[in-house]
């Protein structure tokens, strides 16, 4: 079972867009995928077909010890893949969890009863470096990190290094970045040519081949409870996706050799 955290302290950056296609995409091609949804906002669950307004229970009681995995995944309606659900719930966790043993370790514990169930965990993240996050850094095993090509990319992205940085050092051993993911790419503009050349750069192959262009499909897909890569699966940007979870498969297999 590999798990990975998609993160980026920013919001708007493309963390619930990149996790539910990825999920969705991994799911198409036979992998066993379960979707971690890690924001109060709960909009990776609205995005898989799960309405967020009657969950039974949540992520947020599986990090509090009050619900077993089992009880709180569900399966997203329009993908072949689970989903932990989150919603509203979720923002009183940070508070909570304060006082509590290994806090951090609660989402880690929760999936190592599962290592049989999935070959991808993908943990949609909170645009904060809170307990949250914190609980998905602890949880994964590297970090896929989103980001939009223009000119202020760059900035508080070393934020979220040195964060991870400080787990991989304190907290979890195995964290790792696996890559950056070019997203709401367009080859038309001048400075999106730049970044993206600037990150190949100074980044090398911790950036992802694959280029997740700029598409309205990716962005109209929620609204319909379905995963971009399967509401119109001709469309551009899902033919992007489908083509991420093939690198990451890759990727993964290459770490078995
Ligand atoms: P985050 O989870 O980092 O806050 P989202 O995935 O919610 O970011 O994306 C922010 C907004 O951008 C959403 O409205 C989403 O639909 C849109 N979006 C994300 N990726 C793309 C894309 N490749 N093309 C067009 N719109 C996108
Ligand atoms: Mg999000």
């Amino acid at each position: 079972m590999h798990i990975f955290a998609v993160a980026n302290q920013k919001g708007g950056v493309g963390k619930t867009t990149t996790s539910v296609n990825l999920a969705a995409a991994l799911a198409a091609s036979g992998q066993r995928t379960l979707l971690v949804d890690l924001d109060p906002q709960g909009n990776a669950t609205m995005g898989c077909g799960v309405d967020k307004r009657s969950l039974k229970s949540s992520v947020y009681q599986v990090l509090l010890q009050l619900a077993t995995l089992e009880e709180a995944r569900v399966t997203s309606p329009s993908g072949k893949f689970d989903v932990l659900p989150a919603n509203r719930d979720l923002a009183g966790a940070e508070v909570e969890l304060v006082d509590l043993d290994s806090r951090e370790m609660r989402l880690k514990a929760a999936l190592a009863a599962h290592k049989a169930d999935y070959d991808f965990v993908l943990i949609d993240c909170p645009p904060s470096l809170s307990m949250l996050t914190l609980n998905g850094l602890c949880a994964a095993h590297g970090v896929i990190i989103p980001m939009q090509c223009e000119y202020y990319a760059l900035e508080g992205l070393s934020d979220l290094v040195n964060t991870i940085k400080k787990v991989h050092a304190n907290l979890n051993r195995e964290l790792k970045i696996i890559g950056l993911l070019r997203v709401m790419y367009d080859p038309r503009n001048t400075l999106s040519t730049q970044v993206s050349a600037q990150l190949e750069e100074h980044f090398g192959d911790k950036v992802f081949k694959t280029l997740v262009p700029r598409n309205v499909r990716l962005a109209e897909a929620p609204s319909y409870g379905v995963p971009g890569v399967l509401f119109d699966k001709a469309a551009k940007g899902a033919q992007a996706y489908m083509a991420f979870a093939v690198e990451m498969i890759d990727r993964v297999n290459s770490w078995k050799d």
